[in-house]
């Protein structure tokens, strides 16, 4: 169960997700250690979807997602809703080792 470790098409730009790779949060001046596995991901998984943009962000910028949904969803997808985003087909070419 879970991918340690696996690389992602994100806004056209290829990269590294899972448990093992460390980030910081992204929401705006956040400065957070996190990493980048499917605990702090905005979405039910990497690269987000059609109501997520797949971020990384820490506990107190990731909200739990509306009810219907999985997942979780940072500040910014929670206000914006349904709303799809632009890089849906980025985000659904997801490729795991
Ligand atoms: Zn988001
Ligand atoms: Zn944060």
């Amino acid at each position: 169960m879970g991918n340690m470790h696996g690389t992602i098409y994100r806004n056209g730009k290829k990269i590294d997700v899972g448990y093992g790779v460390p980030t910081t949060c992204e929401h705006p001046r956040c400065n957070e250690q996190i990493d980048r596995g499917l605990g702090y991901v905005c979405g039910n998984s990497h690269g987000g979807d059609e109501y997520s943009c797949g971020g990384y962000f820490c506990g107190q910028h990731l909200y739990g997602a509306p009810e219907g949904h999985h997942g979780n969803r940072c500040a910014l997808c929670r206000e914006r809703g349904a709303d799809p985003t632009e890089d849906l087909e980025d985000a659904m070419v997801a490729t795991f080792d």
